[in-house]
């Protein structure tokens, strides 16, 4: 049996939108967790479109209930949602005094270019449902505390004088209807009347409205930034644009110090944590999410926390189209708000703008003309559209498989040679030491070539590696095979030179691999990017690996477009070979930040091969296309 309680108006309602009778939402505020939709479907389509049975005010579906007032003026709904079982008194002056505020904050008709964070409501809604609230309980708590003559009077004294100064058609509001379902929870014995109540509520409203006014103005043309009223307790979530931070801790796989780099890896916990198959990163997928909240509900709901939960129809980007809804077909105007927050949101996850807004024009084009049928469906077909455009970019045609592509190449007496490349201080060294071991758990031995010759400390740094690695995999373990040697011939010679002696080396002694470490290289550099070109040409690598930052934005365009540019435009072969495939590196250190990841795909058509997720040898997996989409979607 559920508890019927007068009071607590807050903790009752479960869902209040302000939304546009064409079905635009311009606010909301959500504290629970169900699924609303279906009952304001309903009423958009079932009373307020064919405008049907408006008067009453009230509607239910299934459990639910929602009671609504209509502004004919503004063409506005106000709607607050509940579970049927439950009576709430002074919905209606509620409704009233929230239509009262919004038209004091927001005046003239809103438009569809003030969708979304600039109808800045929340403050004004919190006052309006604690005047309710305070109304609410003064009659529950002191039902036989009549009120004086005088004390009335000089209430809707104050409320005259305001008609008249605002010349607001808030008369309308004195005459509120009771809807057929709703009187029966006002106490009858009440000495407050409706009209008693609503004048308290609006003198109070007015009172904690009217010192703020000034600002409230200003900020209808200065967005203002959701959230500022948190305290209060509930907050909107569909305009929430904040990052999620259970996906910041899964996607932060780092763990060690960067002094750890290759002594950790001398940790035998992670010897034979890599064979066979590069593993995928870890993804927190929509199922996990939802039973994470399923079992936390519980608890919400024992606790009666006020805490907004985590909307089930998918947060972050996806909200910003839900405000689009209901019964009309879709055209580029309604969508042009939502996109540019789209956009917004890509480039904020680190996805280089161009590509961003490349990205929003495909997902416009296939919603463009489409029937709105539902509440949320428009939330569907963009998480649809966009999908599918990420898993594309994600996806290329051409899939690396470097064991078998080597152990072809060995079994035609051949080793597989693979040069990385890439700017200064991305990790080009690591990552090959990183891929090193893995080669090695896969039982393939190694030569690296040491061909930065620029860098000072850059062999060292190999030799360093390659001492561990054998430490890890000694030749005993192996056959009596060297696992890891190290090919350099000091600073300061030609590198595409040394590359060509390492290789002849390798296919002398039967060697599996060989991995090229070249000098990072600034992608404008001319003079480096002709001999990066040479270096290529001359050696004729089985894979060029483009080393990239996952921390870089509009940068790695630039590097990738002018990378691939150079050593198309500075090879003299008919057929240049250009960046095969990316090693993403440093995925550890960027949050949900994930956006480069589809820059670099989309430019150059090429697979992410490798991902480095920290500073161990262990610390490298494939990418996980659906880890990827869904942290861009949130
Ligand atoms: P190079 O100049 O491109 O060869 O870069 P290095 O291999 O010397 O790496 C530069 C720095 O990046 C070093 O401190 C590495 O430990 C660090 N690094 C490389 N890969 C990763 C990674 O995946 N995650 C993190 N957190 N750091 C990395």
């Amino acid at each position: 049996m559920p508890i019927v309680r007068a009071t607590g108006l807050a903790e009752m309602l479960d869902f209040v939108v302000i939304f546009t009778k064409g079905g635009v939402v311009l606010w909301n505020s959500q504290t629970s967790g169900i699924n609303f939709s279906s009952c304001i479907n309903s009423l958009i389509r079932g009373v307020i479109l064919e405008e049907r049975n408006t008067d009453s005010k009230y509607f239910e579906e299934d459990q639910l209930a929602v009671q609504f007032k209509l502004d004919n003026e503004l063409d506005l709904v106000y709607a607050a949602v509940f579970q049927k079982v439950i009576k709430l008194s002074y919905l209606d002056a509620f409704l009233a005094d929230m239509q009262f505020a919004f038209k004091e904050k927001f005046g003239g008709t809103p438009t569809l270019e003030r969708l979304g964070s600039e109808y800045d409501f929340e403050g004004e809604f919190r006052s309006v449902l604690t005047a309710a609230e305070e109304a609410s309980s003064k009659q529950v708590k002191a039902p036989k505390a009549m009120r004086s003559y005088n004390e009335s009077q000089k209430s809707k004294k104050t409320v005259a004088s305001m008609i008249q100064d605002d010349k607001k058609p808030v008369e309308k509001r004195v005459n509120i209807q009771e809807s057929p379902t709703q009187p029966k929870s006002r106490p009858s014995s009440s000495p407050l009347t409706t009209d008693d109540i609503i004048q308290e509520n609006r003198r109070k409203l007015r009172e904690k409205l009217t010192p703020t006014k000034k600002s409230a103005d200003t900020k209808l043309s200065v967005p203002v930034k959701q959230g500022a009223t948190e305290k209060a307790g509930k907050k909107p979530r569909v305009w929430d644009l904040g990052g999620n931070s259970k996906d910041a801790v899964l996607l932060d796989r780092s763990k060690d110090s960067p002094e750890d780099v290759q002594y950790q890896s001398v940790n035998n916990e992670l010897v034979g944590t890599m064979h066979g198959v590069i593993p995928d990163l870890d993804v927190e997928d929509e199922e996990d999410v939802d039973s994470a909240e399923d079992s936390s509900e519980e608890d919400d709901m024992n606790s009666h926390s006020l805490a907004p939960k985590k909307d089930r129809r998918g947060g972050g980007l996806l909200s910003y189209f839900r405000g689009i809804v209901g019964g009309k077909t879709i055209v580029l105007a309604d969508l042009k708000p939502a996109l540019e927050k789209m956009r917004d949101h890509l480039i904020s996850k680190n996805v280089a703008s161009e590509i961003a807004v490349k990205l929003c024009e495909s997902v416009a084009t296939s919603l463009e003309g489409k029937q709105m049928g539902t509440f949320d469906s428009i939330a569907s077909l963009v998480r649809e559209a966009l999908t599918q455009s990420l898993v594309r970019i994600l996806s290329p045609k051409r899939r690396i498989d470097i064991i078998r592509d080597a152990l072809e190449s060995n079994r035609g007496g051949k080793p597989y040679t693979i040069i990385f490349c890439g700017v200064n201080g991305v990790g080009k060294s690591t990552n090959l030491a990183k891929i090193c071991f893995w080669l090695i758990e896969n039982d393939f031995n190694v030569l690296i070539a040491a061909c930065d010759t620029f860098r000072a400390g850059a062999v060292e740094q190999l030799r360093t590696h390659t001492r561990h690695l054998n430490a890890l995999h000694p030749a005993a373990n192996h056959n009596n095979r060297t696992m890891v040697q190290l090919y350099e011939k000091g600073y300061g010679k030609d590198a595409a030179g040394i590359a060509l002696e390492a290789i002849k080396f390798a296919h002398d002694t039967k060697v599996d691999v060989v991995l090229v470490d070249t000098a990072g290289r600034m992608q404008d550099n001319e003079p480096l990017m002709r001999s990066l070109s040479k270096l290529i040409k001359v050696n004729n690598p089985d894979l060029v690996l483009f080393v990239g930052e996952a921390l870089v934005g509009n940068e790695a365009v630039d590097q990738l477009v002018k990378f691939n540019q150079s050593l198309a435009d500075y090879s003299s072969n008919e057929t240049p070979h250009i960046i095969d495939g990316i090693v993403l590196t440093k995925f550890d250190t960027i949050d949900d930040k994930v956006g480069a990841a589809i820059s670099m795909t989309y430019i150059t058509g090429q697979p992410i091969v490798f991902v480095g997720t920290g500073q161990t040898y262990a610390d490298l997996k494939a990418i996980n296309v659906n880890a990827v989409v869904n942290s861009l979607m949130k």
